[in-house]
C-alpha cells in the first residue's frame, strides 16, 4: 500500500484520500529454483493466524459466491486444494472473522463430497475465530459453505448515494493486513501462497472485478468468472463491484472506474506504461499479465492497494497535474517487491513495504527526475524523524521481535516503509548502482513467488552481495539496520536544492511577515508546499494563519497532503476559521493517513474533542470499517485520558497511517 502527495496548485479536483499497502510471505520453495534452504531450517511462526502451515497448506482456492447488496453479505462456497505436509495431521484450521459457517465437506477418492465435523472458536478481537475442521482422512479437497456479516472488516458497502453516479451500489474489499478472513475462510497468513479461481454472481447491472484476469471486454451480465494463475498470499485476494467501466491507457494497462471518473483517471495515469517500462528495465519482466487500476470512492482507507493485476487506488490522487502519481509507482513496484517476493509474517513487513518504497523512488526518479525523488525522500525521512522521537524502540527495528505487535495494523509506517527503503539506499550508495541493481534484480528472481523472513533476506544478502564484494559493508552494519532501533549514524543523507529555497522563503516570512515572491511560489508543486508547512513551528498566531490562508487558500484545499498538515496546524494555533472546511474534509475523505493527524490534533483539547466526535458521527455512515476503527481508537484514548471522561476503554497503539 502507499501514501500519496497531492497537488495544491491544481485545485479543481474532487475529494481526497490516500494510499496504503501491506505485506506477506511464504516459505515453501516455488517450482523453480531449489532455493531457500532456510525455509526448512527456520520454523516460521505467524502470531496473527490460526493456520498450521507445517501440517497442511492450501495450494488452490476456488470460490463460488453471490453478492447481495440488500443484506450487505457475500455467501457461497470456498473449495481448497490441500497439500498435507504432515501425513499424520487430522485437522484443517482456517482463519475467519464474523463468518457464518453452514457446512464443511471433504472430497472422497471417488469425487463425492462427504460432511466433515467442524467447530468455530470464540472470537478473538484481533484474530477472529479459528474454524477447525476434522479431516481424519486428509482429503485432497475441502469445501466450506459460508456467508459474511454486514460488518465484515474487509468489505465496504456503499449505498448508491455515496457513489459518483448515484445509481448503483458499490462494494470493495481490503484484505491487508488480516481482513481477508472476514470475507473468505482461509489460511490467512502470507506464508501460504495459492492460485485461485472464482465464479461470482451479482445484480446484472453491476460489474464485478477481482485481483485476477479481468477482461476489459467482459459483458456486464451479473455472472463473472476469474482466474489468478500466479500464487498469491491471502492479503492480495480482492474483489470490487459497482458501476465500473474500462478505458485503456496502453496495451497492457488501463483504468476501471465509475463512468464520471474514468477519463480524468486515464489522463492522470497516462504515464503508467512508462512506469512499467522503467521498472522492467531495472528488475526484469513484469510477470502478472495486465496491469490495471481501479479507482475507488474517497472512502477507501488507503492511498492504494497493490492487488495483483488490479491496483486499487484512491480518487484523491487525481488532481489534474500528475503530482501524486508516485502512488502508482509504489503500487506498481509491488509487482516485484511484495507480490513477487513478500514477507512470511508481520514481523518482516519491511521486506514488502521498505523494498517497495525503494523501488518506487527509483521509478519516480526514472520518470520525473532526481529532484522529485529527493523531495519525496526528504518528506518521508522528516516524518520518520518526528515519529521516532516518541515511537517505542521495539517498533523501530526492521525485524520485529516475537510478541511486539498485538495487531498487525499497529506497525510503524516510518519503520516499515521509510527506514526499510533507507537501508536499501544505504546499500545502493555503498556498492554503487552498477553492483546493487543487478543484485536486487537477482534477489527478486531468486525468491520469486515466495514469502520470506528477514533472516532469509540476510543470508542471501551476505552470500551474494556482502561476501562477493568484500570491504564495502560489514555484517555488523547490516545487523544494526535490521535489529537495532533508530537510524544508524552512517545512513546516507539526501539534499534537496528545491527545499533549500522553500526553507529560505519560510524563514524570511516568519521574520518579516513578508510572503515570498509569486515568481518563487508559482513554481511550487505539492512537495514544496508540504515542506513549507512542515517546517512551521508547532503553532502560529491566528493572524499569521489568516495571512497564509488569504494568499494560498489552504483552508478548503482539495489537496489532502496539504490538508493533513494545514488543519492540525490551524487547530494547534486556535485558528477557528478553518473548522468548517476541516469538518467537510473529515466527512469526505476516508484515507487514514490524511485524516488521522487531523483527529489527533483535534482531540488534544476538550473543545476539539467534541468537534471531532461530531465530525466523525456525520462521517461514519460512509466510513470504511478499518478507518472507523482507527478514528474510534483515537477518540476513545483521548476520552480515557480526559479527567472527567466517561467509560471509554483504553485504546490500542495508534495504527500506521499509510
Ligand atoms: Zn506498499
Amino acid at each position: 500500500m502507499r501514501q500519496l502527495l497531492l497537488s495544491v496548485s491544481i485545485a479543481a479536483a474532487l475529494g481526497l484520500v490516500a494510499t496504503g499497502c501491506q505485506r506477506n510471505q511464504n516459505p515453501a520453495p516455488a517450482a523453480a529454483a531449489p532455493a531457500a534452504p532456510a525455509a526448512a531450517a527456520e520454523k516460521i511462526v505467524d502470531e496473527h493466524s490460526y493456520a498450521q502451515p507445517d501440517q497442511v497448506r492450501t495450494t488452490d482456492l476456488a470460490l463460488d459466491l453471490a453478492i447481495d447488496f440488500d443484506s450487505r453479505t457475500i455467501g457461497g462456497t470456498a473449495t481448497y486444494a490441500l497439500d498435507w505436509v504432515d501425513k499424520s495431521a487430522t485437522q484443517l484450521v482456517l482463519d475467519t472473522r464474523d463468518l457464518a459457517i453452514d457446512k464443511a465437506e471433504g472430497q472422497t477418492a471417488d469425487g463425492k463430497w462427504e460432511p466433515l465435523k467442524f467447530a468455530l472458536s470464540d472470537k478473538d478481537k484481533v484474530l477472529g475465530s479459528a474454524l477447525t475442521i476434522e479431516t481424519p482422512n486428509r482429503p485432497a479437497k475441502v469445501r466450506v459453505t459460508y456467508a459474511t456479516s454486514p460488518e465484515a472488516s474487509g468489505l465496504q458497502w456503499l449505498a448508491p448515494s455515496m457513489t459518483e453516479g448515484k445509481q448503483t451500489p458499490f462494494m470493495f474489499s481490503q484484505s491487508q493486513q488480516i481482513h481477508a478472513r472476514s470475507w473468505v475462510p482461509l489460511q490467512d497468513t502470507p506464508q501460504i501462497r495459492f492460485t485461485y479461481s472464482a465464479h461470482v454472481k451479482s445484480p446484472a447491472d453491476v460489474m464485478v472485478l477481482m485481483s485476477a484476469d479481468n477482461d476489459p471486454k467482459a459483458a456486464r451480465d451479473g455472472d463473472y468468472s476469474f482466474k489468478m494463475p500466479q500464487k498469491i498470499p491471502s492479503y492480495l485476494l480482492a474483489i470490487a463491484a459497482g458501476d465500473l467501466v474500462f478505458k485503456p491507457i496502453g496495451e497492457r494497462s488501463g483504468v476501471w472506474a465509475e463512468p464520471a471518473m474514468v477519463d480524468k483517471a486515464v489522463a492522470e495515469f497516462d504515464d503508467t506504461e512508462k512506469m512499467i517500462d522503467a521498472a522492467e528495465g531495472l528488475y526484469g519482466p513484469y510477470r502478472w499479465g495486465r496491469y490495471d487500476l481501479l479507482v475507488l470512492p474517497p472512502s477507501f482507507p488507503y492511498g492504494g492497494m497493490e492487488n495483483p493485476r488490479l491496483t486499487f487506488a484512491t480518487p484523491t490522487v487525481i488532481v489534474g497535474d500528475k503530482s501524486l502519481v508516485s502512488l502508482i509507482a509504489h503500487e506498481l513496484a509491488h509487482s516485484w517487491s511484495g507480490n513477487l517476493v513478500t514477507f512470511a509474517t508481520d514481523k518482516d513487513s519491511w521486506l514488502n513495504e521498505g523494498t517497495t518504497t525503494y523501488v518506487q523512488s527509483r521509478i519516480t526518479e526514472a520518470l520525473y527526475g532526481r529532484d522529485m525523488a529527493a523531495m519525496e525522500e526528504v518528506i518521508d525521512r522528516d516524518e520518520l524523524k518526528g515519529e521516532f522521537k516518541t515511537l517505542d524502540p521495539k517498533l523501530q527495528r526492521l525485524s520485529l521481535k516475537p510478541g511486539t505487535l498485538a495487531d498487525p495494523d499497529d506497525q510503524s509506517s516510518a519503520t516499515v516503509y521509510t527506514k526499510g527503503a533507507w537501508f536499501l539506499q544505504f546499500l545502493e550508495k555503498r556498492f554503487g548502482r552498477a553492483v546493487f541493481d543487478p543484485w536486487l534484480k537477482g534477489y527478486f528472481d531468486h525468491f520469486a513467488f515466495q514469502s520470506i523472513t528477514t533472516s532469509q533476506f540476510r543470508d542471501y544478502l551476505k552470500a551474494n552481495l556482502i561476501d562477493k564484494h568484500p570491504n564495502v559493508v560489514t555484517m555488523e552494519e547490516v545487523d544494526q539496520w535490521l535489529y537495532e532501533p533508530g537510524i544508524p549514524g552512517n545512513a546516507p543523507q539526501v539534499e534537496s536544492g528545491k527545499f533549500s529555497t522553500v526553507n529560505a522563503a519560510r524563514i524570511a516570512w516568519q521574520g518579516s511577515a513578508k510572503l515570498p515572491d509569486k515568481s518563487i511560489t508559482g513554481a511550487w508543486g505539492t512537495q514544496e508546499w508540504v515542506h513549507f508547512l512542515e517546517g512551521m513551528p508547532a503553532s502560529l498566531k491566528p493572524e499569521q494563519l489568516q495571512q497564509l490562508d488569504e494568499a494560498y487558500h489552504f483552508t478548503g484545499t482539495p489537496n489532502g497532503e496539504i490538508a493533513m498538515r494545514w488543519y492540525p496546524l490551524a487547530e494547534r494555533s486556535g485558528y477557528a476559521a478553518a473548522r468548517e472546511e476541516m469538518g467537510k474534509f473529515l466527512e469526505r475523505v476516508g484515507r487514514r493517513k490524511l485524516i488521522l493527524p487531523v483527529y489527533k490534533a483535534l482531540v488534544a483539547t476538550p473543545d476539539g474533542l467534541a468537534f471531532a466526535e461530531q465530525a466523525f458521527a456525520k462521517a461514519k455512515p460512509a466510513t470504511h470499517p478499518i478507518t472507523a476503527g482507527s478514528v474510534e481508537a483515537i477518540i476513545a484514548e483521548a476520552k480515557a485520558k480526559a479527567p472527567a471522561a466517561p467509560t471509554a476503554p483504553a485504546a490500542p497503539a495508534e495504527p500506521p497511517a499509510k
